[in-house]
Formats: C-alpha cells, structure tokens, sequence
C-alpha cells in the first residue's frame, strides 16, 4: 500500500512525543497533513487511477483492502487523511469516508446484515436512517424494532436471537433522548451483535462511542465536521480491522465514494471542530436557558439543562453537551411555523452544525417524509421546533427568539 493506514502511533514523529499523548485540540490542529518535510497542508489528490509498476503490483492491489494509489473507489489519499483524522479523534483505528452520512450509515448496515436478521434500534433516530429500516431493508427480510431508549433495560428485552446490529443516536434527532451507551453496549454483548452508533450530534468533542464499547461510529460530516454548510460527507469508524474490512468490501462495491475536493474541505473543518464545538455547547445552554424561561415556551430538550430528564446520564457518557435543541410552543404547531418563519438572525433551514444558527420545524420538514404513526413512534410533537446552535453572540441569538416569540 502506498500510504500508511492509520496514523495515531505512525504520525508522532515528533522527537519525544507521539500522537496519542496529544490533546484533542492539538491532535485536530494538524490532523490535515502528514509528517515530515513538506508543505504544511497537503495538496488535494484528485487522481482517480494510479500507473502500475508491473501487473505483479496490479494484480497485488485488486486483493488489497483500501488502498489509495489504485482506484478512487477503494481509495483516495486526501480521503485517506479525513479517515485517520475522524479515527484519531474517535479514539478508533480505521475510517472510510463517504459521500454523505446516508452513505456511511446504509454501506455500514448493508454491509453487517443478512437475510432474516433483526436489527435493533432506538426510536428516536434521524429519518434517513428511520427510512433505511422500516422502508428499505424489509425488502431484504431485515426487520428492525425499536426501543425507547430512556427506558432502562429496553436494549436487553428488545434483543432476539437474530439480533445482527444494536443501533443508537444519542443524543437522538430531534428529541435530544439520550442512550445509555454502556448499557446498550452490554445488552448486544448477550447477543453478539454489533453496535452502531451515531455520533453526529455529539461528535468526538463531546462524545467517544468507542470507549464506551461501540463497534462502529457513524457521522454524517456535512454536519460539524465540515462546519460550514458547504460540503456533504460521511464517515463510518471502527477498531477491528475485520469489521472495517468488511464493511470496506461493502462501501466498494455500493459506490458512495467521496470527492477529494470534498474530503480536503473535510479535513479544513476539522481542525477548527474543537474549537467551534466547545462554543457552540457554550451559547446552546445559554440559549436553551433562556428558553426555559420564556413564558410561551412550554418544553425545552437540551440534554445539558439540569431540568432535562436524563441530564445525569448526559453527564456521566458526555464531555459537553452539543448545540442541537429542541422546544415546544405553547402555541403549539401554529406558533411554531410562526416562529421557524419569523426569525431574523437565525435561518429556517435544515441540516446543521455550520455557523449559522438554523431552525426548522421537525414535524412537518426534518421528519416530514415519516408517516403520522412513524413520527409518534419517535416521539415528535406537532409544534417542535428544532435548533442547531452556530457560531453567533448569544445575546444576539436570544434576542431574535424574543422577538421570533413575540
Ligand atoms: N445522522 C444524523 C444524526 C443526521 O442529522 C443526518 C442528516 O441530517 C444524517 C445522519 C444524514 O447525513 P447526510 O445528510 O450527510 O446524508
């Protein structure tokens, strides 16, 4: 292979100090290039084919997994790079990118599923991923059931002798409903099943799936990754390396390849993620606060409130608690379009995690494309409105949902 596959031990060449001793926020800052002479930003490699030495070597790299010097489709370097930059940061030891978090999520469950095999899910989960399980995989005789994930115990009686995979979000789209990791980690062990988890909304900042006992962590890195509201990606982590591989074996012949000039902007969004990711917490709980507060808000769902349900889970699994939250208008649906409609500052968009603090109402847009009964399984009001927090002054932010509210 012509690049080395994971960098946490290989990239610390500085004398005296390795890699896995940095800091988060010293690991992001120069996840973007490799070590040694040269420039401080590695140069986009947009190759998609590489001339063989000999059909020996030809011949080598068609067995090979994920090699970055052959095929786009197995493998680019400037990928290469987002892939052990997103490993190093979860704590894993391999990653793929791919061309969305749709991509990373349905290669990764294709890939570990079978005919006739279950899957069990929070219910709660972000409707891609929903639509995944109850529209797409029946068709492969997959059947999936959920759970709630506040109940205590629900992972361990939901699990069946088929159980293939063990599916989390936490904090959970757009209820914000935590997962016990370590206990839905524990309950799919009895089963041997793989656990999957999303990490979007965390992200590694805030949150380490792996160290918690997840198998496979997933991101979509259109999201805080990226940053800036102006890439789409993907991306699927894991420590074992035959989990990888056969994950790998699944993403190469699906085909969500991600562009390299997509993986560089990538890879430009991580290294600022820290920092980004510490003051969107910041301005989400001082937002989430003063909506607490506000007297024609009826719930807020930030799982940094003390007030939220499962904040104490919240703080034992989460080193900070994210810039996504929800709220209910005591209004309801009607004052929530009205609010989504009448902020100044913030935009009615989806998506999230970019520097501009966005709004949506989740009923009718994020999770429009689920049934009514689909939506009450996840457990969405009429008149939730979901907010992914940006970069802007908080006063600025409060002050435009007072006058929004109003
Ligand atoms: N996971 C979560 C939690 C999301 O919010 C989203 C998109 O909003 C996805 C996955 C899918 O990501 P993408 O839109 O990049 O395919």
């Amino acid at each position: 292979m012509g690049t080395p596959r994971f960098l946490i031990p290989s990239r610390g060449q500085r004398p005296g100090m390795s890699m896995g001793e940095w800091k988060i926020d010293t690991l992001a800052a120069h996840l973007a290039r490799r070590r040694g002479a040269g420039p401080v930003v590695d140069p986009i490699a947009v190759s998609t084919t590489y001339v063989l030495k000999d059909v020996e070597e030809g011949a080598r790299y068609a067995q090979e997994k994920a090699p970055t010097t052959y095929y786009s489709r197995w493998g680019m370097p400037t990928n290469r790079l987002v892939e052990e930059a997103v490993a190093t940061l979860e704590g894993g030891r391999y990653g793929l990118a791919t061309a969305s978090g749709m991509g990373a999520i349905s290669s990764a469950l294709l890939a570990l599923v079978s005919k006739g095999d279950h899957i069990l899910a929070g219910r709660s989960l972000y409707s891609g991923t929903t639509e995944i399980m109850t529209r797409y995989l029946p068709r492969f005789d997959v059947e999936t059931t959920f759970v709630d994930p506040s109940e205590e115990g629900g992972f361990e009686e939901g699990l069946r002798e088929n159980t293939s995979v063990v599916f989390v979000e936490t904090p959970a789209n757009p209820t914000m409903l935590i997962t016990d990791i370590t206990e839905a980690v524990a309950a799919a062990e009895n089963a041997e099943a793989i656990v999957m988890a999303d990490n979007t909304f965390a992200t590694p900042i805030n949150q380490r799936p792996l160290d918690l006992g997840v198998d496979v962590v997933l991101h979509s890195a259109t999201k805080y990754f990226g940053g800036h509201s102006d890439v789409t990606g993907g991306l699927v982590v894991t420590r074992e390396e035959a989990l990888h591989d056969e994950i790998w074996e699944t993403y190469k012949l699906l085909g969500p390849t991600l562009g390299a000039m997509d993986a560089f902007l990538i890879g430009r969004g991580l290294r600022t993620l820290p920092l980004r990711v510490r003051r969107q917490n910041e301005t989400a709980k001082g937002l989430a606060e003063f909506l607490e507060d506000h007297p024609r808000v009826s719930k807020v769902y930030y799982p940094g409130l003390t007030s939220f349900p499962q904040h104490t889970l919240a703080k034992r699994q989460m080193r900070g608690f994210g810039a996504m939250l929800s709220f209910e208008l005591k209004g309801g649906y009607k004052e929530a379009v009205r609010f989504v409609e009448g902020v100044k500052v913030a935009y009615l968009a989806v998506s999230l995690g970019g520097p501009e603090t966005l709004v949506v109402h989740a009923a009718s847009v994020t999770h429009g494309t689920l049934t009514s009964e689909e939506r009450q399984m996840a457990g969405i009001p009429e008149g939730l409105v979901r907010v992914s927090v940006g970069l802007e002054d908080l006063e600025d932010l409060k002050e435009d949902f007072h006058q929004a509210l109003r």
